[in-house]
C-alpha cells in the first residue's frame, strides 16, 4: 500500500493552497479529487472555440496575506483586474479553471478519485476510494464543501471531535444553476461584460466571456440565486432553461442560441458558515477540515469565496506543519 505523510481530499483553491504551503515546507502531499481536472468551483468549459466560466467569475482582495499573493499571480500575469475602482475584481485571462491549474502544476496530483471512507489505525489513517484504492497516511486535510465532509465522516471510522462536529453541521450552502449559451449575437451587456444589478428577481449575474476577454466566442452565463434555483430543483434541465432565457430577454434574443448546457452546483456558497479557518475533526487532531466555509477571525466580510478558501487552506497547511514538526 502506498504511504503518502499527508493526503489532502479536494483540489479546489483551498486543496491546492494547503498542499503548496506543505510542499514548500518541505512536507510529502498527495491532492485527490474526484473531478476531471483540478479547480473544483473555479470551473471553465469550453464550448466549441469559446469559453466560460461557470463557477467564480472573480474574486475581491481584502486580507493582507491574500493581497501579497495577488500581487505576485498579476506580476505573473496569472490574473489581471477585471474591474471596480475601490473593490477591484480580478480574473483570470485564460478562464478561472487556468489559475487554478497554474497553482496546482508542481503539485503532486491524483484525480477522478472519489474518496468514500477513511480508516482510523494504531499508527495512522488509510483513505479509501470509491473504486477500493488504499493510501495509507499520517495526516489527512478534507477541502471538500462541508456537507460532502460530514457525510464522509459519518461513513469513515474514525475517533470523532463530537464538540467539532456538531459545528461542521451547523454549516449550510445554497445551489445555484447556471446557463451556459453559445450566442450568435452580442448580447446587450455593459462593456465590461458583466451584470448584477437591476436584473430580474431570480437571476443574480450574467456575464458575457467575450468582453470579459476569455472567449473567441459570444458565450454568455447566467447565474440564478440559491431561492430560484432551490425552487426549480426538480424541474428538467430543459425547462430550467427555458425559464431562464425567457427571464434573459432583455440581454439576448433565444433566435440568437446556438447551443445551451445547465450547470447545478449543489454546494455554491455557505449560507451558514464558521468563524474559525478549519477544524481538527479527529480527536488525535490529525484530520483537519478546511474551505470556504472557514473564515478567519479578522475576516470582516460575511460570505464565502475564493478569498476565504485560500486563507483557510494556508492556515490549516499552516497548522498541520506546526504539528508534524514538534509533534509527530
Ligand atoms: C456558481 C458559483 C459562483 C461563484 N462565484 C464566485 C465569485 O464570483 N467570486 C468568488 O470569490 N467566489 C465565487 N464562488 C465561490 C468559490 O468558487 C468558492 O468559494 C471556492 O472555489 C471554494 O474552493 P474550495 O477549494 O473550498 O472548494 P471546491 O472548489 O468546491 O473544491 C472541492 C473539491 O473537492 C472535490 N471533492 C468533493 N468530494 C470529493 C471526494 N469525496 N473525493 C475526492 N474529491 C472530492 C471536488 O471535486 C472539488 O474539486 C462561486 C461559486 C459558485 C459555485
Amino acid at each position: 500500500m502506498r504511504y503518502i505523510t499527508t493526503v489532502i481530499v479536494g483540489a479546489g483553491l483551498t486543496g491546492i493552497m494547503s498542499a503548496r504551503t506543505l510542499k514548500d515546507k518541505g512536507y510529502e502531499v498527495l491532492l485527490i479529487d474526484k473531478g476531471k481536472s483540478v479547480g473544483g468551483r473555479m470551473a471553465t468549459r469550453r464550448i466549441d472555440s469559446g469559453k466560460v466560466d461557470h463557477g467564480a467569475q472573480f474574486f475581491t482582495v481584502r486580507n493582507e496575506r491574500f493581497h501579497s499573493e495577488v500581487d505576485q499571480w498579476l506580476k505573473q500575469g496569472f490574473v489581471k483586474r477585471w474591474f471596480g475602482e475601490s473593490h477591484p475584481r480580478y480574473m483570470s485571462p485564460g478562464g478561472m479553471n487556468a489559475l487554478a491549474k497554474t497553482l496546482a502544476k508542481d503539485l503532486p496530483v491524483q484525480l477522478k478519485t472519489e474518496i468514500s471512507q477513511i480508516e482510523q489505525q494504531r499508527d495512522g489513517y488509510i483513505v479509501r476510494s470509491t473504486t477500493g484504492e488504499e493510501i495509507k497516511t499520517k495526516t489527512i486535510i478534507l477541502t471538500i464543501p462541508a456537507p460532502q465532509a460530514e457525510a464522509l465522516l459519518i461513513n469513515s471510522k474514525i475517533e470523532i471531535n463530537e464538540t467539532e462536529m456538531e459545528k461542521l453541521k451547523h454549516i449550510t450552502f445554497n445551489p445555484c444553476f447556471v446557463g451556459l449559451f453559445k450566442l450568435s449575437d452580442k448580447p446587450e451587456l455593459p462593456e465590461n461584460g458583466h451584470l448584477d444589478q437591476g436584473l430580474p428577481e431570480g437571476m443574480m449575474r450574467i456575464v458575457d466571456h467575450y468582453k470579459k476577454g476569455i472567449s473567441d466566442e459570444r458565450t454568455v452565463s447566467v447565474y440564478m440565486t440559491g431561492q430560484w434555483s432551490k425552487e426549480y430543483n426538480d424541474e428538467t434541465s430543459e425547462h430550467v432553461l427555458n425559464h431562464m432565457i425567457n427571464l434573459s430577454k432583455d440581454y439576448f434574443d433565444r433566435q440568437s442560441i446556438l447551443s445551451q448546457q445547465l450547470k447545478r452546483w449543489r454546494y455554491a456558497e455557505a449560507v451558514q458558515f464558521l468563524k474559525e479557518p478549519y477544524l481538527e475533526m479527529s480527536r488525535d487532531n490529525r484530520v483537519i477540515l478546511a474551505g470556504d466555509a472557514f473564515l478567519s477571525n479578522e475576516d470582516p466580510a460575511t460570505h464565502t469565496r475564493l478569498e476565504s478558501a485560500f486563507i483557510s487552506g494556508v492556515l490549516a497547511a499552516e497548522h498541520l506543519a506546526q504539528m508534524l514538526t514538534h509533534k509527530w
